[in-house]
């Protein structure tokens, strides 16, 4: 069975896989969505025995049915390989009840390796099938982990370039170290004097400027995205909560068929939305927690059906998740309204003229999936501390967001289902957040000291990640207002 891709805001012309994971975004504005989500065509039970490689592969063979097998499998291997600290490449711990879904095993120690490992293979596979000849330059806005992830798959990847712009003010100092210091002859990294939302809606700009796009292509460019609302990022999202389940299954925890929850600590929506596209193959999944930071402008959507993102803007201790706008929301929005591309575009043309929008009562009526909620500094911080006190386990500020949000959620619904947390950064990443929940008086340490202190509390190696950069030089130093973009890559592309 083909499936296709269309944008969420017009209906027009359908794309094949390959060629939706070139274009990125849609012309329209519009996001990639598939034109029937494919069935997860297998026994459960035959998850329980299968690798992550080999999930991956049935996952991803459903959804990108115009890559070959072999194809799709070089790609698998060439992604999630020893770059993983571990051969389970996800692990699923449990901890006070709760299953921790370990997604940080990867070159930059969080989530978005998951995805980002692999992109770079899909997309060269996409250019050579569909006999791109010009260079394909990534252009991705950052709140701090993309960019650096990005990065790191496509440094070196002949026939690419990539240019990260990240908010200069807005992200960790872990974070702003991994990306300057970012090695290959074709990465460029730029901070912002802005914050996130401005560097990402710099992006689509420079996405949807046809002149600028015209100029590239007779210089031999073209752009791309590596950021998460590209299809090819958000399949192999899909890929984990699949594994997680058969995981459960092996470990004996849940039976065949038996539904689990999932909490995700969300920004951009993308990693929720493969949650529930996962849902949508055939996946027992239940409920879908949303944890948000004091940005918590999801929250509000789920409680009141409006999107509103008027309003100040918090840098929180989840630097990933301060965000007001998530780009992925979009693909559910046109979810709940019956895949009607009308309406996701009159509602998304609100919010770019009004900053908000409200869904109708029918839409809020298919949310009911969903559970939204909120963790406070404070809350977040307690439940670091707690889970270190009572498991001796030590969780990254994001995780502590869906672990406070799920504790919420159970004291409220009294819903006894298993569980699995999406955990999305190893605490080395935060560590002076993370330290500084647990005891105040880490406080004067070093950065170094505290990495060394962490090791020792949590009884975890310090990763290679953490390592390298203590040594490594600065190589990318420019900063630009938001408005500078444009011009600033056509510097670097010399155009
Ligand atoms: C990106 C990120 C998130 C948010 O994920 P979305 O897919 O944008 O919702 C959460 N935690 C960490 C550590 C991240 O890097």
């Amino acid at each position: 069975m083909q499936v296709l891709y269309k944008s969420t805001r017009g209906t027009k012309r359908a794309y094949t896989a390959s060629e939706a994971i070139l274009k990125g975004l849609s012309e329209d504005g519009g996001l990639f969505v598939p034109d029937k989500i494919p069935a997860l065509d297998i026994p459960l039970s035959r998850l329980a025995e299968m690798s992550y490689q080999e999930t991956a592969y049935e996952v991803m063979s459903r959804f990108l049915t115009d890559f070959t097998e072999e194809e799709l499998k070089n790609c698998i291997a060439n992604a999630y390989d020893d770059k993983f600290d571990t051969e389970k490449i996800a692990p699923l711990v449990e901890k006070n009840g709760a299953f921790y879904l370990e997604l940080f095993h990867g070159a930059t120690i969080a989530f978005k390796d998951m995805a980002l490992s692999i992109l770079p293979h899909l997309m060269t596979t996409a250019a050579r099938k569909n006999r791109v000849k010009n260079e394909i330059v990534i252009l991705t806005a950052t709140s701090g982990d993309t960019g650096k992830a990005a990065m790191a798959g496509f440094a070196d990847v002949p026939g690419t370039r990539i240019i990260v712009f990240y908010p200069k003010n807005g992200v960790s100092p872990v974070q702003e170290k991994q990306m300057i210091t970012q090695k290959g002859k074709n990465t460029y990294v730029v901070g912002i004097t802005g914050n996130f939302d401005d560097a990402q809606s710099g992006v689509k700009k420079i996405f949807n400027d046809r002149e600028l796009a015209e100029q590239l292509d007779k210089a031999g460019f073209q752009f791309s995205s590596a950021n998460s609302i590209n299809i090819g990022r958000l399949v192999p999202q899909v890929v984990y909560y699949v594994y997680a389940y058969g995981q459960l299954l092996a470990q004996g925890r849940i039976r065949e068929g038996e539904q689990i929850n999932v909490v995700v600590p969300t920004g951009n929506f993308g990693n929720i939305l493969a949650a529930y596209y996962a849902k949508l193959m055939g996946l027992p999944l239940g409920k879908f927690i949303c944890a948000s930071n004091e940005n918590k402008v999801l929250y509000d959507f789920f409680s009141t059906g409006c999107y509103d993102r008027n309003r100040k803007f918090l840098l929180t201790t989840s630097p990933s998740m301060d965000i007001l706008i998530s780009s992925n929301l979009e693909r559910l929005i046109y979810r709940i309204a019956g895949n009607d591309p009308e309406k996701t575009r009159e509602l998304m043309h609100g919010l770019s003229e009004t900053g908000k929008y409200q869904i109708t009562e029918d839409m809020q009526k298919n949310l009911q999936e969903f559970y939204g909620n909120y963790a406070t500094e404070e809350e977040t911080a307690a439940a670091i501390s707690e889970l270190y006190k009572t498991a001796g386990y030590v969780m990254d500020t994001h995780t502590a967001v869906a672990a406070a949000v799920y504790a919420k959620y159970k004291a409220e619904t009294k819903d006894s289902a298993k569980t699995v947390i999406a955990s999305t950064a190893s605490p080395f990443k935060f560590t002076r957040s993370v330290m500084h929940a647990i005891d105040k008086t880490y406080d004067t340490m070093s950065d170094f000291e505290l990495a060394e202190e962490l090791s020792r509390i949590a009884a975890v190696q310090i990763p290679a990640a953490i390592e390298e950069i203590r040594t490594a030089p600065v190589l990318h130093d420019r900063v630009i207002s938001a408005e500078e973009m444009p011009e600033t890559v056509k510097e670097i592309l010399g155009v």
